[in-house]
């Protein structure tokens, strides 16, 4: 069965092939900051796409040696393994003037910022197709599965990697894998399922991403619409992605329901001190449940508010009341920054009425 170990060395080897091509852009910087920006242009025209090449040579030589080398430890019989193909010149060059823009307007760094990104995705990029080539030209026809490298991926990466195990490797690389993307397209031999790369999960990534699906369609929303579903599993579990939201698109986006038209969308500052202080940082003011599973209440009582409106002592302040879950009361309170009836409001906090709170209610 293929290992973890072996996903992480096939990753490495493409880490340091990275590495060593990286250098050779950040050396040009120098260069490109010495020269006009037509010939800065000009010469990174000529130099990326060789820097691809020798690169790419370097990560599809080492995929080749690491796939005969991981198939000789299951299957029995030689093969002989090929390299896959470096993108076209053209497609590089068109990468380079995507990004010259940059040098323009004075600020090559950026444009070789831009560029450290595409050349890691097409090196990676060659060492997939690699392995892509080889599982279709292996006559043991190995199953295949995306596996992501490190302990956080972005939710696209876990989309692709919650398939699991598939037959048929000319669909395999056909995703469009993202720059910096280190997830590696992984034979397996053994044709008993039972195989278990430590740390990949495929049961449990399918579940997050049908839970978003489900969302979606609770809300209404369109549950086949990958983009709605992605932004939904980076609203649910935004600590497990590398593109996790620090604030949920549901107290947001008005795709995702939040109204706002009447309420700002919610700051990262106010959505903070919801989920950490609430109103005096006492016990019981605070909600329970995940980080989505309060958000969600708190559109809930803001769409569906039970009641509504300013308190008579304080007319600059705007509250909504509804009723959690768990029985208990919920505030949510903001300022009215736009007149109107309703107001636009922009939230500053919600919270569980507790006894304490309730005495400072109208
Ligand atoms: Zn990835």
């Amino acid at each position: 069965m293929t290992t973890r170990d072996q996903v992480d060395r096939l990753a490495t080897a493409q880490a340091k092939v990275y590495r060593m091509v990286k250098r050779r852009l950040d050396s040009l910087l120098p260069r490109l900051q010495s020269l006009p920006p037509d010939q800065a242009r000009d010469l990174l025209l000529a130099v990326i796409p060789v820097l691809v090449e020798e690169h790419g040579n370097l990560a599809a030589t080492a995929a080749a040696e690491w796939y005969e080398e991981t198939r000789a430890q299951q299957v029995t019989g030689t093969f002989r393994s090929r390299l896959g193909a470096n993108p076209p010149t053209n497609d590089i060059q068109r990468t380079v003037r995507r990004t010259a823009g940059h040098l323009f307007t004075g600020d090559p760094a950026a444009t070789i910022g831009a560029l450290a990104g595409a050349v890691q995705r097409y090196v990676a990029g060659t060492a997939r197709d690699t392995i892509r080539r080889n599982m279709l030209n292996d006559p043991t026809k190995p199953r295949w599965a995306v596996i992501p490298s490190g302990a956080k991926t972005c939710a696209f990466c876990e989309m692709l990697a919650s398939r699991g195990w598939q037959k048929g490797a000319a669909e395999a690389g056909a995703a469009g894998f993202h720059d910096h993307c280190d997830c590696q397209i992984v034979p397996e031999w053994d044709k008993s399922g039972r195989n278990h790369v430590e740390g990949y999960d495929p049961d449990q990534m399918y579940e997050r991403y049908s839970a978003a699906r489900a969302e979606l369609e609770a809300d209404g929303l369109d549950s086949g619409d990958t983009r709605l579903i992605l932004a939904r599993m980076r609203d649910m579990y935004p600590d497990r992605y590398t593109d996790g939201h620090a604030v949920p698109l549901i107290l947001r986006d008005p795709v995702h329901g939040w109204p706002d038209d009447r309420v700002l969308p919610v700051t990262p500052r106010t959505w903070e001190h919801i989920l950490e202080h609430g109103p005096g940082g006492s016990k019981e003011d605070q909600f329970n449940g995940t980080r989505y599973e309060i958000a969600k209440d708190i559109r809930r009582g803001i769409t569906e508010p039970q009641w509504q409106g300013t308190p008579e002592w304080r007319d600059d302040v705007y509250n909504y009341h509804w009723r959690l879950p768990d029985g208990r009361e919920a505030l949510a309170g903001g300022i009215a920054v736009k007149e109107g009836d309703p107001p636009v409001i922009r939230l500053l906090t919600a919270y569980p009425v507790s006894d304490r709170s309730r005495r400072m209610l109208p």
